[in-house]
C-alpha cells in the first residue's frame, strides 16, 4: 500500500487478555507497522499495564509509543515516568490531557495537553517524538471550533512533531481541519485515526462522548441491522475501507488504526487497501 500504518491497543486487564493481545499483535505485525501505541488510563490508572505492554512491543522488535496523559499529575510524577520510559528505550509519546472521571475536578499541575508537551520538551529536549490528539469534528468540551483549533496550534507550537486524529467518518471534516491548522501555522503531519466498525451499539454510545460523529446514514443502517452481526461487519468493512481509500488518494501521511485489541477487521481493511 506504501502508506505507513500504526496500530493502537489498550492495556489488557487480565493475563488471558494479555495473552490474546500478544497473538493479535503478531497478526498485525505482518503488516509492518511504523509503530504500535498503547493507551494510558485516566489519572495514571493503567500506568503499569501501559508500560508493561509498551515493553512487550519493544521486546518484540517493534517501535512502541506510550500514550501519556497529564490530568491530575504533578511535575515530579511526570518527570519520574519520563525517566522510566527513557530507560525502557521508548522514543515516541502520545501526549494528552486525558479525562478524569466526573467528580474528580481538574487538580494537578497540568491543565492542557500543551502544558505537557512543553514540559516534556523542557525536561527531555528532543529525546521523544511527540504526537498530540487532533479533533476534526471538534473536541466535545471546546468553547468553539476556532478555540479548539487554537488549542491544537498551541500544542504544535509547544513542540509536537505530529498529530493523530479522533476517528471520523466524514473526510471533509479532516481535510478542512488540516487546511485550517495550516492557516494557523500548525503544519506538522496529521494522521487520520481510523475506527473499524465491528459492532453497532458500542460505537454509537462511545462516539457521542468523544467528539466523533456517526453520520445519519451510517447510524440508521447500523440500527436497522439490529443483531445481525455479519451484516454490520460487512457494511462496516465497506464504509471504512472506502474512507481509507479516499484518504490515501488524497495523500494523507499515514493511517492510525484503533484496533480495540482485535486484529480481524483492521487486517481485512488493510488487505483490501493493498489489493485496491
Ligand atoms: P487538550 O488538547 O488539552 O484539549 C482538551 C480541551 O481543552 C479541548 O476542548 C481544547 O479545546 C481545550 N483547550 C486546550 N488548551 C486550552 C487552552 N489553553 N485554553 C482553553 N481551552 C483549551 N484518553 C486517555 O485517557 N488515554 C489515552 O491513551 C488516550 N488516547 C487518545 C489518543 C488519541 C489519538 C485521541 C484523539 C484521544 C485520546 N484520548 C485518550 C482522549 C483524550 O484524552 C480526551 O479527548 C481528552 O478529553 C482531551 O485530551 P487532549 O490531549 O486532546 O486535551
Amino acid at each position: 500500500m506504501g502508506l505507513p500504518l500504526s496500530f493502537e491497543f489498550f492495556p489488557p486487564k487480565t493475563p488471558e487478555g494479555a495473552q490474546k493481545l500478544r497473538a493479535v499483535r503478531q497478526q498485525l505485525y505482518a503488516q509492518k507497522p511504523e509503530f504500535c501505541s498503547v493507551t494510558y488510563g485516566a489519572g495514571g490508572s493503567t500506568q503499569q499495564g501501559t508500560f508493561d505492554t509498551v515493553g512487550e512491543i519493544l521486546a518484540e522488535g517493534v517501535e512502541a509509543a506510550s500514550h501519556f496523559s497529564c490530568i491530575g499529575a504533578t511535575q515530579a510524577s511526570v518527570r519520574e515516568q519520563l525517566a522510566t520510559l527513557k530507560t525502557m528505550g521508548v522514543k515516541r509519546l502520545v501526549a494528552l490531557r486525558g479525562d478524569l472521571p466526573s467528580g474528580f475536578g481538574v487538580g494537578g499541575e497540568f491543565h492542557h495537553a500543551s502544558d505537557l508537551v512543553a514540559f516534556i520538551r523542557e525536561e527531555t529536549g528532543r529525546d521523544f517524538h511527540i504526537e498530540v490528539a487532533a479533533y476534526p469534528e471538534v473536541h466535545p468540551q471546546a468553547r468553539s471550533p476556532e478555540a479548539d483549533l487554537q488549542a491544537y496550534a498551541t500544542k504544535v507550537k509547544a513542540g509536537a512533531d505530529s498529530a493523530i486524529t479522533q476517528y471520523f467518518y466524514n473526510s471533509d471534516a479532516y481535510f478542512r481541519f488540516v487546511d485550517d491548522a495550516h492557516r494557523l501555522g500548525a503544519t506538522v503531519p496529521v494522521v487520520p485515526g481510523i475506527m473499524p466498525i465491528s459492532s453497532s451499539s458500542q460505537l454509537l454510545r462511545f462516539s457521542d462522548a468523544c467528539g466523533a460523529e456517526i453520520p445519519r446514514w451510517i447510524r440508521l443502517r447500523l440500527q436497522a441491522y439490529g443483531d445481525d452481526i455479519d451484516s454490520i461487519k460487512a457494511f462496516g468493512l465497506d464504509v471504512v475501507t472506502d474512507l481509507c481509500d479516499q484518504l490515501r488518494n488524497a495523500g494523507v501521511p499515514a493511517l492510525h488504526f484503533y484496533t480495540m485489541n482485535q486484529s480481524a477487521t483492521t487486517l481485512e481493511i488493510v488487505k483490501r487497501l493493498r489489493l485496491g
